[in-house]
């Protein structure tokens, strides 16, 4: 049986029947990045909550189910204006959370809307990411993904960030080229709404190749679907993608770049 990675879920917003169907079509390993709550974060503390959450139960609860569980610590670009909120959470997650065992990267990071208080706060934890010698897991926005592309590209040149380290994820047909260009790691979300579909992604695949893209499912809160990854493999063998570019972008590139984390133990 084809064996999958799904470097992007939420699952903390998934449901036990969602296991069950992620472990039989073959899922064997996840990676949870930090996301916002849902509504509004009033303390601290509840960031504090979330991360705890992530790193004990629900590596746990994955676990009984057959499935690995990482995580990635952030104070996500949908929070980052909440101030001081955002940054007061910083210190806290510093000192407690990213040295966790199975802590394997700081994400999601990035932009939202696109501003300066998003900016400052994305800022601040790619250093503590640099210092730390961490992976960098960042979001691009739904909307402007150009801009934010833009924006990256230049923190990029004035700051010295190993980029074998950085993931850029939801990239689209806009995006995918100058992340690849900057020498850095490409997720695809395979997205019922607002991102790409099995198609699209098919498509992007056979037009730039397998090298440094993965394929996640990024499912939250919203309308969207646990089995992405192995969905869109299928569609990429109707496609007549070969086998060696199916498991690159649903298995080992993922692989690739998360296992330059010491944290991250677990092996195809
Ligand atoms: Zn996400």
């Amino acid at each position: 049986m084809a064996r999958f990675f799904d470097p992007h879920i939420h699952m903390y917003s998934r449901t036990t029947d969602d296991y069950v169907a992620m472990a039989k079509a073959g899922i064997e390993v996840v990676v949870q990045p930090s996301f916002w709550l849902g509504s509004p974060r009033t303390q601290v503390g509840t960031f504090e909550d979330y991360w705890e959450h992530m790193i004990t139960f629900e590596t746990k609860r994955a676990k009984d189910f057959g499935i690995e569980h990482f995580v990635c610590i952030s104070v996500n670009p949908k929070e980052a204006t909440i101030r001081p909120l955002a940054t007061d959470a910083i210190e806290p997650m510093k000192q407690k959370y990213l040295d966790r065992p199975n802590v394997v990267a700081i994400g999601e990071l990035g932009y939202n809307l696109i501003n300066d208080l998003e900016e400052e706060v994305f800022l601040k934890q790619m250093e503590i990411a640099a210092s730390k010698d961490m992976l960098m897991m960042v979001h691009l926005p739904h909307t402007n993904k150009v801009e934010a592309m833009r924006r990256i590209e230049k923190i990029l040149q004035n700051h010295h960030y190993n980029r074998e380290k950085i993931l850029i994820d939801h990239n689209t047909e806009e995006t995918i080229e100058k992340t690849l260009k900057l020498g850095l790691w490409a997720g695809l979300s395979v997205y019922p709404v607002t991102k790409l579909s099995p198609e699209r992604a098919t498509k992007i695949i056979q037009k730039h190749g397998s090298d440094h893209i993965m394929i996640n499912s990024a499912a939250d809160w919203g309308v969207s679907n646990p089995l992405s990854v192995p969905l869109t493999a299928q569609k990429m063998k109707s496609e007549g993608v070969s086998s060696e570019e199916i498991e690159k972008a649903t298995l080992y590139n993922a692989y690739d770049f998360y296992k330059q984390s010491p944290r991250f133990t677990w092996k195809p």
